[in-house]
């Protein structure tokens, strides 16, 4: 096992700039999350930890150790791809033993490690089976038994899951957590679903066009959103956005209601900002934001609200039971302490 620092990388494809400048210090045993949305730069970022992209600038460290021109099979890491890359004329075990098999490993040590890691991986009855005789499951299984028998100090993912219809991937998140827990190899894990990000990492780094837009635990990246995109980009429904302005001690909204500034801010007056208040956070009120109801989805557990605010779309997220209808009025209220405020220009937290 080993720590992975990322220092200062940026990378180039000719004249474009994918990568600008990023930093993320990976600890020993941690299972670390880059998510953002597509083109984002997580899989240039994790095939240059791999080794199989140069970087244009900065360094990788390894263990400690710069790696920059270490070939990828040198850097003792196994890496899981979205298709699985599997051999289709070699069974499970040849598949899971195969890199081994190059690696000159003998036959018994072989043996033993591919079945050591199908008896982790629930893939002993298997081992005799081709890629085309197993469901899309078994079959990421297997990719990640042919990481395991390297006994690797990181494990790289890229979006593993994709192929998998939703159930199953809910299915096998919980078990790559619960492998990594047992295993406790450093993991760097790529995907653009934020609810993989939040259930799975130890630690989330939010990635767009190319940099880091906040670092930190799934929890700190809920309550305190650095900025405008972490704000947006994490949380299903998403967080609701209002513009407004300071004015006499208060968030005057667009349409002509206002919301107390939050404690511990001061605001100049006159000064634009915009307030988020997650769906989850509004709660049924005598007084409050009086919206307009546009659309009810009970889902059994909670009901999603679709509202107006003025002209802005909100969503509301109820966990209790109410009788609502499109068009009419419902007032709600932030609740306390849970509303964010950023600066409408430069998209920084205030409070
Ligand atoms: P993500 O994995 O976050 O979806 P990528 O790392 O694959 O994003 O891509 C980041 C950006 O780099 C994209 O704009 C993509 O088009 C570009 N890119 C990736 N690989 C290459 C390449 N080999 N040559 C040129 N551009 C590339
Ligand atoms: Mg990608």
């Amino acid at each position: 096992m080993a720590n992975v620092s990322i220092q200062n990388v940026e990378k180039s494809f000719d004249s474009t700039r994918v990568i600008h400048g990023i930093d993320i210090e990976i600890a020993d045993g941690a299972f670390v999350v880059l998510v953002g949305p597509s083109g984002c730069g997580k899989s240039t970022l994790l095939r240059i930890i791999a080794g199989l992209e140069d970087v244009t600038s900065g360094a990788i460290l390894i263990g400690g150790k710069e790696v920059n021109d270490m070939a990828p099979k040198d850097r003792d890491i196994a890496m899981v791809f979205q298709n699985y890359g599997l051999y289709p004329h070699m069974t499970v075990a040849q598949n899971m033993g195969f890199a081994l098999k190059l690696a000159k490993v003998d036959k018994t040590e072989i043996a033993r490690r591919v079945d050591h890691a199908a008896d982790i991986l629930n893939l002993s009855a298997l081992l005799g089976r081709y890629p085309k005789q197993l469901s899309g499951g078994q079959r990421q299984r297997v990719a990640m038994g042919r990481a395991i028998v390297r006994n690797p100090q990181v494990f790289l993912f890229d979006e593993p899951l994709s192929n998998l219809d939703a159930k199953l991937r809910v299915q096998m998140r919980a078990e790559i957590k619960q492998l990594h827990q047992r295993l406790k190899v450093t993991t760097v894990y790529v995907t653009h679903d934020q609810i993989e990000a939040m259930t799975m990492a130890d630690m989330i780094v939010v990635m767009h066009d190319g940099v880091v837009k906040q670092a930190g635990s799934p929890l700190e990246l809920y309550d305190r959103p650095a900025n405008l995109f972490v704000a947006g980009f994490i949380g299903s429904p998403a967080m609701n956005f209002l513009d407004a302005t300071a004015q006499d001690g208060t968030l005057l909204l667009s349409d002509g209601q206002s919301l107390p500034i939050p404690d511990g801010v001061s605001l100049t007056d006159g000064q634009i900002v915009r307030v988020g208040i997650r769906p989850e956070d509004l709660i049924v009120a005598e007084s409050g934001l009086h919206l307009r109801v546009s659309i009810v989805e009970p889902t059994g557990a909670e009901i999603h609200v679709g509202a107006h605010l003025g002209d802005t779309k909100m969503t509301v997220v109820l966990r209790e039971r109410h009788d609502l209808h499109p068009d009419q009025d419902l007032i709600v209220a932030p609740r306390a302490g849970h509303i964010h405020l950023f600066d409408a220009t430069t998209e920084a937290r205030l409070n």
